[in-house]
């Protein structure tokens, strides 16, 4: 994929730093970017020129509402052009539903939902012919979690929108994709230093074990790959058989 550009959102940390690795190694130069951490951005992008491969990195609080406009006009200081974009930045709010509160429902809706729209949106006239988006959804879409019902419900949003837009971009031969992960070893799931907790999530997995970040980055390289150009509108299931 040498001479490709990415953007992969919430690309410092976690799956989305193992997505930017994966694409860079793939020859893709990769717009790192991030929120608030700015040593994990630093970090991931001098690990990709340290394979030999191109990033930058891009800060924009994805929970501001201007946050996509600041992104575009950041990454259109760097590159011009894009032709796959990764839409992972996401947060939780876990607890019991009858305690989740608007103020919650509000900032999950703001960075996992209206944060990817408009992305997708503004960057509309940036993507090129061919183009891949990828949206990072989850498994509980798929299974009943209502230990984050909220946050269920915008990956469930997500899915939708991957759906309406694989049809509204088909013309341009953009493929538009989700690609759902089980429980994965990140920073979003501190729970898993628990060796109770992390035997209980592995056993979720047909495999039994718990999900690594590169498990999920592999799957997004294909899809983001000319081999995945007949497939649009797809969600496809990277749980490693969670709850089959
Ligand atoms: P992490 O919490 O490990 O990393 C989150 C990334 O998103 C970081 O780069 C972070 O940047 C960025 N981010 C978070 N909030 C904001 C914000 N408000 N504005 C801008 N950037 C932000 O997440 P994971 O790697 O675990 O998750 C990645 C994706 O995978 C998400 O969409 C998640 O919902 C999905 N997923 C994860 C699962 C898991 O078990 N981990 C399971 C199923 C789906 P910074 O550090 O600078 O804030």
């Amino acid at each position: 994929m040498t001479g490709k550009t990415a953007l992969v959102t919430g690309g410092s940390r976690g799956i989305g730093r193992a997505i930017s690795l994966r694409l860079a190694r793939d020859g893709v130069r990769v717009a790192v970017h991030y929120g608030r951490d700015d040593q994990a951005a630093k970090q991931t992008v001098a690990d990709i020129e340290a394979l030999g491969g191109e990033a930058f990195a891009i800060k924009a609080d994805l929970e501001e509402a201007d946050s996509a406009d600041r992104l575009w006009q950041a990454f259109d200081a760097e590159a011009s052009g894009l032709d796959i974009l990764v839409n992972n930045a996401a947060i939780i709010a876990p607890g019991p539903f009858a305690e989740q509160t608007q103020e919650q429902l509000a900032r999950l809706f703001a960075v996992n939902v209206q944060a990817p729209f408009l992305l997708v949106q503004q960057g509309l006239s940036r993507l090129r012919e061919g183009g891949r988006i990828i949206n990072i959804s989850s498994g509980v879409t798929r299974i009943a979690w209502p230990n984050d019902v909220a946050y269920s419900m915008t990956k469930g949003a997500l899915n939708t929108m991957t759906l309406a837009l694989a049809k509204e971009l088909g013309p341009r031969g953009i493929t538009v994709n989700s690609v759902a992960p089980g429980i994965i070893e990140t920073d979003m799931n501190p729970w898993l230093a628990d060796p109770v907790a992390a035997d209980a999530a592995a056993a979720y997995s047909v495999f039994g074990r718990v999900g690594r970040p590169a498990d999920v980055a592999d799957v997004v390289a294909f899809v983001a790959s000319e081999d995945a150009r007949w497939m649009t509108g797809q969600y496809v299931d990277a749980t490693g058989g969670s709850q089959l």
